[in-house]
């Protein structure tokens, strides 16, 4: 028996602006997942340096807040079997140049910054970006 998962994704700045989000959000519902609560919202620089804090010391951390940072985002949370390495395997790697055919990322992606959605990497990271978007009464209720 498989368990009902949630994963927190973003439709980033680059496929917004491209207008995919409604192509990306037809894809989520064709894998099957429900989607639990959904916002469009544009970070400012602070916040979007706050969700991707783990990479602070990355070299390309700056590159990526600001980019984050650029316009709009659509954040949504996804409820599904696997829910978490589901939505990885739909998206497909990082880099775009190294997707699997058929992938959000291999479909719609521009670079490996560029790279036009966001998926948790685990369930612990998925319940903390979710609470980054998300307030407890727009959870309420789910
Ligand atoms: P993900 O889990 O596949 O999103 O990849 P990571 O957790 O490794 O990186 C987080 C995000 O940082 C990626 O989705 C990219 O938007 C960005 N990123 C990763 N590597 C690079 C890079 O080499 N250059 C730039 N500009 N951005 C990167």
């Amino acid at each position: 028996m498989f368990q009902k998962e949630y994963t927190l994704i973003m439709v980033k700045p680059d496929a917004v602006r491209s207008n995919f989000t409604g192509k990306i959000l037809a894809r989520i519902e064709e894998e099957g997942f429900a989607i639990r609560a959904m916002k469009r919202v544009r970070l400012s620089l602070a916040q979007a340096q706050e969700f991707y804090s783990v990479h602070a010391a990355r070299p390309f951390y700056g590159e990526l807040c600001t980019f984050m940072a650029s316009g709009p985002v659509v954040a949504a949370i996804l409820e599904r079997d696997n829910a978490v390495l589901h939505w990885r395997d739909v998206i497909g790697a990082t880099d775009p140049a190294e997707a699997k055919e058929n992938t959000i990322r291999k479909l719609f992606a521009k670079s490996k910054g560029e790279n036009a959605v966001h998926g948790s990497d685990s369930v612990d990271n998925a319940k903390i970006e979710a609470a980054f978007f998300f307030s407890g009464l727009e959870l309420a209720g789910q």
